[in-house]
């Protein structure tokens, strides 16, 4: 059996955080992951854009964690929104704000970043071991399938960083959740498209954008945009909405934002003369395409303008339910807030620490995810480097 001094397990945002507090404290540590090289779903955020944090004041930028926020807080104050930039430009990222206030590196790309990061991490001396899968336990040693069969490793101390359940091809699979031995809050998918059978009519709206619109879930409403597929509905928009959607509230849409339900009324109210509904929907209020069609979609129209008006500015879309858990952007549920310390070491096995998405905290999309999972890396890697000096 191999001794070593620290193992981190799991090499994305988290991990590679734990590693970084842990080796700036002078730890001897050795990362391993299950996949072939480190930082998949990292590199797979970087797609579409690596929007790394949201560049807004600290109490703002805590509501969006909900039930996790007081859990969270004294994580996201040490390492919220302003060091995460600060972070990233050490890492020569240069960084930049969208109108949003979204933070991307000016490269877009997680590609600079992780390769920085990794030969920072390698001048520290960490050792980094890929295709090395953490079965779990066997009494207190870790069991590893590895290129060379099992390997069985003694740490004095151990930060998990395994992920949430979804896109379990990039390696955060969720399987750890069976051989864990702590009590998990059921995985649930977030940031995620919704499912409906449209009719036929909809088939040449596939692909197209929803804008503007304003989707409203019970008391929560969000103006943005979205994308018809041909299973339903997905985009940045809907994640916003999708946990309060996930949790049993029903979507409404405003298909004409910008405009008051009163206006609408006046405008429709305008003489139609020969124009088919369709034209002068067009005309009056510039509804057409994707828009027409779904109003369309939901049923017959109602017949006085007062009642269109009124489907136009809160259009009931029924959905049937979300999209697998395994396409979601990210998951809730894992291990608990009373499962660990306030260093994240699990109350029930003394230093072992746990970080990232496989934490019970959700977020939406706009950075708050990648910043907690650098933030709680960072908690649970200072955790572990404090208890081997203890
Ligand atoms: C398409 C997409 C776009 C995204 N865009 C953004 C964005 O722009 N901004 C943002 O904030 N967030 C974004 N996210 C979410 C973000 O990428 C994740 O929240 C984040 O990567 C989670 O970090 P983590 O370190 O906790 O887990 P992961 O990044 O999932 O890393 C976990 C690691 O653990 C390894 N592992 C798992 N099980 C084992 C095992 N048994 N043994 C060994 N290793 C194991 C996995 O291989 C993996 O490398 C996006 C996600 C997706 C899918």
């Amino acid at each position: 059996m191999e001794q070593i001094e620290a193992i981190v397990i799991g090499a994305g945002p988290a991990g590679l955080m734990a590693a970084s507090s842990l080796a700036a404290a002078g730890a001897k540590v050795v990362v391993v992951d299950s996949k072939p090289s480190v930082g998949r779903k990292f590199l797979m955020a970087g797609k579409s854009g690596l929007n790394l944090t949201k560049d807004e004041p600290i109490e703002e930028f805590l509501k969006v964690y909900g039930d996790a926020r007081a859990w969270l807080e004294p994580m996201l104050r040490d390492f919220g929104p302003v060091q995460v930039q600060k972070w990233a430009q050490g890492l020569e990222q240069e960084v930049f704000t969208g109108s949003s206030g979204r933070v991307f590196p000016k490269a877009m790309k997680a590609s600079p970043l992780l390769r920085n990061w990794m030969g920072e991490l390698g001048h520290k001396g960490v050792e980094v071991r890929t295709r090395w899968r953490w079965q779990g336990w066997r009494r207190d040693a870790l069991q590893f399938d590895t290129p060379d069969g099992e390997r069985l490793i003694s740490a004095k101390v151990t930060v998990l960083a395994l992920g949430g359940a979804s896109w379990s091809r990039l390696g955060s699979d969720g399987a750890w959740a069976e051989f864990l031995g702590v009590s998990l809050a059921p995985f649930k998918p977030a940031n995620m498209g919704f499912l409906r059978e449209w009719s036929k009519f909809m088939e040449p709206h596939f692909g197209a954008p929803v804008k503007p619109v304003k989707l409203t879930v019970g008391d929560l409403s969000v103006k943005g945009e979205f994308v018809l597929t041909a299973r339903g509905i997905e985009g940045g928009a809907v994640y916003s909405i999708s946990a309060a959607l996930r949790d049993g509230g029903n979507l409404t849409l405003d298909l004409l934002p910008d405009m008051p339900l009163d206006d609408v009324i006046t405008k429709l109210n305008r003489h139609r003369g020969k124009n088919s509904l369709t034209n002068h929907l067009r005309k009056v209020l510039g509804l057409k395409g994707v828009k027409a069609a779904l109003l369309r979609e939901v049923g017959s129209l109602p017949v006085t303008n007062t009642d269109l008006a009124k489907r136009i500015k809160s259009l009931p879309l029924r959905l049937s339910g979300p999209v697998p858990m395994d396409e979601a952007i990210s998951t809730a549920g894992g291990v608990r807030q009373v499962a660990v310390t306030d260093t994240l070491m699990l109350k029930d096995r003394d230093g072992v620490f746990c970080a990232g998405e496989m934490l019970d905290w959700e977020a939406p999309t706009g950075g708050y995810l990648l910043t907690a999972c650098l933030a709680t890396g960072k908690r649970a890697g200072e955790g572990a480097a404090a208890y081997l000096k203890a």
